[in-house]
């Protein structure tokens, strides 16, 4: 087992954290504030190798999954916002990418990025006012007219929703099949019937552009289905007749494969606000409290900030649990880049974890530096502000809850059936051997 990253994941992190320094920074406050997207940050980002087409090959040439939660990581550190500005188009992509033919993943894909100087985005748009968690109960219908499809319904809290180019909708084509009665559409930009409902002011990562769309007797081509007529009524027939899909545990095992990188941006935001701390008491900034002085002469509160047991404490703590979360999140990437089942939920620990983590350690920083961190010239406003959503969004914590503890008690209820098995054939040959003793 080998814990530390080779050169070349050092380097990579080396140039991300240097993009992230000098191209994300010095605009994240500038983006928070307008809540604007940083087209000139993606394009920059382009010309680093740090997205499009080209990116994403690279982020699947590492055996042992780390490139991309290392950029997560990193990018995060920089500005979480902008950082989804830079990944979102991401989401879309893997929608296709799920569900789309060899043709439709070849046409579309690069329509998400663009090429060479222009910037094109993705959405991938699934959450409705009845329907997040309960992905199930959708209720945008998918209606086939001739040679069209008529896409009626809202969908709400999408990233990139109504100014990315493409649009990866999944609506509901048969409503009493549940999620099995569901497929995937493309809508183009500028499709009549498709507008950008109200833009959400968020809490944090305000430079990523989340709003509602409206889809009002959207007519979009039949090849705009994803993987084509012929597979979505064979789906349908199977759930019709009852067949069994594994559709949901297909979807659980994806999911599991893509919460590490999620959990591993929750974790360059708690990172910034731990380098950020530390580096603010070694320079002696925090003003030493005359109360505390006062009440205990013992107190170490007349030392160095970082000399002080209180902030100690804290500093060990936050440092422990991000080296924790973090270790979740490598192991999970690792372990999905190398075939290995995520069965246990591991996926989903990671990001639970790195969002608890996220939302904690901003919160408890702030508690040491005091009042100061409440100011918008603090950044630690800006990091407790933009940790939150962490643990809200691609599955609450809650949600992460439930499934990590339904694949917990089904791989249990695996360990015992093995452990059965293990019973029973070491059982075998005993009862042989007593046969045959028995015999002479
Ligand atoms: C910034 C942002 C960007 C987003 N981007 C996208 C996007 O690009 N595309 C997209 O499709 N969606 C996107 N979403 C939507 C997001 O994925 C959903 O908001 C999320 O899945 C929660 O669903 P919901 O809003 O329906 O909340 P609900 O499911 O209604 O949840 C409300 C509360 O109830 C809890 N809860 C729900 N069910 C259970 C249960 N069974 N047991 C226990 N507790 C439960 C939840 O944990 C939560 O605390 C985004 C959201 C945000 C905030």
């Amino acid at each position: 087992m080998d814990f530390a990253l080779n050169d070349e994941q050092l380097e990579f992190r080396a140039k991300v954290r240097g993009f992230a320094a000098d191209v994300i920074r010095p605009v994240a406050a500038k983006h928070d504030a307008e809540e604007s997207t940083p087209y000139e940050v993606i394009k920059a980002a382009r010309e680093h190798g740090l997205h499009g087409i080209e990116y994403m090959r690279r982020m699947g040439s590492d055996p042992d999954g780390m490139f991309g939660i290392i950029a997560a990581e990193e990018l995060h550190w920089g500005c979480a916002g902008i950082a989804l500005a830079i990944s979102g188009s991401g989401l879309a992509a893997a929608g296709l990418a799920a569900s789309g033919t060899p043709e439709q993943i070849a046409r579309w894909v690069p329509e998400c990025f663009g090429a060479g100087d222009e910037i094109k985005l993705g959405a991938y748009a699934v959450t409705e006012p009845q329907a997040g968690s309960d992905v199930k109960s959708l209720r945008t219908t998918a209606r086939r007219d001739g040679d069209e499809w008529v896409l009626h319904g809202t969908k709400v809290f999408i990233t990139n929703g109504g100014i990315a180019d493409v649009h990866v909708v999944v609506a509901t084509v048969d409503p009493a099949l549940g999620h099995r009665g569901q497929a995937s559409f493309v809508v183009e930009k500028g499709t009549p019937g498709l507008r950008q409902g109200k833009k959400e002011s968020k809490i944090g990562i305000r430079a990523s552009h989340t709003a509602e769309i409206v889809l009002e007797d959207c007519r979009i081509p039949l090849e705009n289905l994803l993987g084509g007529m012929d597979k979505l009524e064979r789906k349908l027939d199977r759930a019709r007749s009852g067949e069994s899909s594994g559709r949901a545990s297909n979807a659980l095992a994806t999911f599991e494969l893509t919460r590490p990188i999620v959990g591993a941006s929750a974790l360059g935001i708690a990172q910034a606000a731990y380098e950020w701390t530390l580096g603010y008491l070694a320079n002696g900034a925090l003003a030493v409290d005359p109360l505390e002085v006062a009440l205990d002469e013992s107190s170490s509160a007349g030392r160095p900030p970082l000399e002080r047991q209180g902030n100690q404490q804290v500093l060990a703590q936050v440092a422990t649990e991000i080296e924790a979360a973090r270790l979740l999140v490598q192991r999970a990437a690792w372990m999905g880049r190398n075939g290995i089942p995520l069965t246990g939920g591991q996926g989903s620990m990671s990001k639970l974890k790195s969002g608890q983590v996220a939302v904690w350690a901003t919160r408890t920083l702030m508690d040491v530096v005091g009042p100061h961190a409440s100011t918008a010239e603090c950044p630690l406003e800006k990091w407790f502000r933009d940790a939150k959503i962490y643990e809200l969004f691609e599955g609450t914590a809650e949600i992460q809850r439930l499934v990590i503890s339904r694949m917990q008690v089904a791989e249990y209820a695996e360990r015992l059936l093995e452990a059965a098995a293990i019973a029973a054939e070491a059982a075998e040959p005993q009862l042989g051997g007593s046969v045959s003793a028995t015999a002479s």
